[in-house]
């Protein structure tokens, strides 16, 4: 199907931008290089299924790019090469071989067995996640573009990550009636949890009921950061704390008694495994079930403080509507975060909306919000190696980490 852009996404896709949203179709219709195309039909009539190779056009430029189409999603076309070379899995299949090549050099000696082999419209394979958890490897699907591909690109996969040492690859799916988000596709049955090892740390990781594919690898480096700034802190308060990443690399720094606060007590269940596992005594540091917001309440009427303080709460900005509210919830977030930090404790501070740029993100960690002036921005981070994004797409970008101290 060839199908006709409006200027505005015809700009978007020469910059690069591998997104078309459906109001950015002039009209689609067509066979692309069939002699005797039908005449374009409008957006609203176009029938292509989920997965046709589409060719992408626009006033003045007869060949733009090429993409997959997606009935379902409001991103109507995944764009994929702005050549005019063929979109078959053996091109998808160089282009993560071209990804798995990289990490193999970006991982090598690092101690690290988890890790994102395929960051999707990053790494130029557009909606395809892989992860990596040591012997297993698990592939989400963003949308319905790469879905009726799966079958054809999976003895690829499987030869590229078996060469690898990925034994068993699985889909991030619905979850079942048990909770269980994992499909098998490949190999020996995929372990419901296993440990994983980051940077000399080992992990536990829920494969079958864990959050995004299993856990925050984004967040690795980061980790590293606080495990160096915990060293000699006293008391350190890991806010939503999930599996506990950010909670063992503070114990493992050095810090004397960690407080973990999530709501979900299978997260910490997951995080004292974690902390044997890397030899520390889970008994001596704390792990609390509780609302973060009630729990801060009632950490300061105690008048408990913390010398470190880690808040990576869950996305409060799903959409670009939900912002004005997400910048509230982090600003009474933060607020009653920084009643509870020492004078010259860190606090960390991340958030992973793509629709919160760093600049909005900071205002929510400003004097005012914080109710103090003793403290500067130290470092802003964001998200490591293997999870790269494109100059142009922006909503790659999303991890922001801001150390005030
Ligand atoms: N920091 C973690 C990832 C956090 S994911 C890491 O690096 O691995 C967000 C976590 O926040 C989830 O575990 C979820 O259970 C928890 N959560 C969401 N809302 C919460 C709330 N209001 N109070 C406490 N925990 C909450």
């Amino acid at each position: 199907m060839r199908v006709h852009l409006t200027a505005t996404a015809a700009a978007a896709v020469r910059r690069g931008h591998p997104w078309v949203y459906r109001d950015g179709i002039a009209s689609a219709g067509g066979h692309p290089g069939h002699r005797g195309a039908r005449a374009p039909r409008p957006a609203a009539a176009a029938t292509a299924a989920s997965g046709e190779v589409v060719d992408l056009s626009a006033e003045g430029a007869p060949f733009l790019g090429r993409g997959l189409w997606d009935e379902g999603s409001p991103i109507a076309v995944r764009v994929f090469q702005r050549a005019q070379a063929p979109l078959d899995e053996r091109a998808i299949a160089g282009r993560l071989e071209r990804a798995f090549a990289l990490r193999d050099g970006w991982f090598a000696g690092r101690d690290t067995t988890a890790y994102r082999l395929c960051n999707g419209e990053g790494d130029r394979v557009p909606s395809l996640v892989i992860d990596r958890y040591d012997r297993a490897a698990v592939v989400r699907l963003d949308g319905g573009a790469l879905a009726p591909w799966l079958d054809r690109l999976l003895p690829h996969l499987a030869r590229a990550l078996g060469a690898r040492g990925v034994r068993s690859i699985g889909l991030r799916a619905q979850g079942d009636a048990e909770g269980k988000k994992l499909a098998h596709l490949h190999g020996p049955p995929l372990p419901e949890r296993l440990f994983v090892r980051e940077m000399g740390v080992a992990m536990e990781v829920d494969l079958a009921r864990g959050q995004k594919t299993g856990a925050f690898l984004d967040q690795r480096d980061n980790r590293a950061r606080v495990r160096a700034l915990a060293a000699g802190r006293r008391r350190v308060l890991n806010l939503f704390s999930y599996a506990g990443g950010f909670s063992v690399a503070a114990a493992l720094g050095g810090a004397g008694r960690v407080t973990s606060v999530d709501s979900a007590s299978a997260a910490h269940a997951n995080a004292q495994r974690t902390f044997r596992e890397n030899g520390v005594d889970p008994a001596a540091h704390e792990f609390v079930t509780a609302d973060v917001f009630d729990f801060l309440e009632k950490a300061r009427a105690r008048g408990d403080r913390y010398d470190l303080v880690i808040s990576d709460p869950p996305s409060f900005a799903p959409s670009e509507r939900a912002k004005p509210r997400a910048l509230g919830a982090y600003r009474r977030l933060h607020t009653a975060v920084a009643r509870v930090l020492e004078p010259g404790g860190v606090l960390c501070a991340a958030s992973c909306s793509s629709h919160i740029t760093a600049e909005d993100f900071l205002a929510t960690l400003d004097d005012a919000t914080l109710e103090r002036d003793d403290l500067r921005v130290r470092a802003i981070h964001g998200q490591p190696e293997d999870h790269p994004t494109l100059p142009a797409w922006w909503e790659g970008r999303y991890l922001k980490f801001v150390v005030l101290e």
